[in-house]
């Protein structure tokens, strides 16, 4: 691609190049991700600084050159001010962009995980934190087609009987029965009821996100295995997550009431042999 183009973008990443300039990477609706230098930008009169910031939403153009593209105009969207005032909405808004920054390759046009990315912003304005950044990780496993089978064991296929804590291994793509147990990489133990609220936000409509009813201890369960589910196929650590547990993000457990206990409950099964899972936790 030579010349000018249009496109509607979400900025991922911001940091200084050379003097007065930005280097962005910018994810948007119909070229993918692109790395942009914005001109300039850093010179208090740039009109171009208020769309270009990290997790601003613009339509820019961009004027693509031989190694890197240069945005030239850009007409803000949204700058989602209401997560920019609020430091935990903040940490979960740059985990979601720090998710869909994992997800899209370079090259890669993904208009799903954008459009995903997009509705996540305008959410984490609305809803709790920490079940927007749930629903998020439920969707995003869904876009991978990499949706957990939870109903039945996802190795044999069998029941998962009884009607105590659940297995659920990553490796293995779900819950697994106790036959299949203690075969497949990282395990957690997890309530039945856990389960429910995962099946529940697989399939919920993010305006219904806000009448969910998620018990603090089934809150922290979530809390620790889903976001390991997708780091586990993501095979990295996600960074964003240490700056939530710094500012104390943990603790909103998206019931409106701080938790009573500090530290995590940790689910993981002692023994749990390691896949490319090894030493996340
Ligand atoms: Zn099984």
């Amino acid at each position: 691609m030579a010349g000018y183009f249009h496109a509607e973008g979400i900025v991922l990443k911001s940091r200084d190049y050379q003097e007065t300039a930005q280097l962005l990477t910018i994810l948007t609706l119909d070229h993918g991700k692109i790395d942009a230098i914005v001109k300039g930008v850093r010179k208090p009169s740039s009109s171009l600084r208020s769309g270009t910031q990290q997790l601003s939403r613009s339509r820019f153009l961009f004027y693509a050159g031989r190694n890197l593209a240069t945005v030239t105009q850009c007409e803000v969207q949204s700058i989602y001010a209401p997560l920019r005032q609020d430091l935990g909405r903040l940490a979960y808004a740059c985990y979601l962009v720090e998710i869909a920054d994992s997800v899209v390759m370079p090259g890669q046009v993904n208009p799903v995980m954008y459009n995903l990315l997009k509705q996540g912003l305008e959410m984490l304005a609305a809803a709790p934190p920490v079940l927007v950044a749930r629903a998020f990780e439920a969707r995003t496993l869904k876009i991978l087609g990499l949706e957990p089978r939870l109903d039945r064991c996802a190795a044999c296929g069998g029941s998962l009987t009884g009607g105590g804590r659940v297995t659920v291994a990553p490796a293995a793509g779900g819950a697994v029965c106790p036959g299949c147990c203690g075969r497949e990489g990282p395990e957690y133990r997890v309530m039945p009821g856990s389960i429910k609220i995962w099946q529940q936000l697989n399939h919920m409509q993010w305006r219904l996100l806000q009448r969910l009813q998620v018990s603090p201890a089934r809150a922290r369960e979530l809390e620790e295995i889903m976001p390991a589910f997708l780091e586990y196929y993501l095979d990295r650590r996600l960074k964003s997550r240490i700056f939530i547990n710094t500012i104390g993000g943990n603790d909103d457990d998206g019931t409106g009431k701080n938790r009573s206990a500090a530290g995590t409950p940790g689910n993981r099964l002692p023994g749990s042999q390691g896949g490319p899972g090894t030493g996340w936790r």
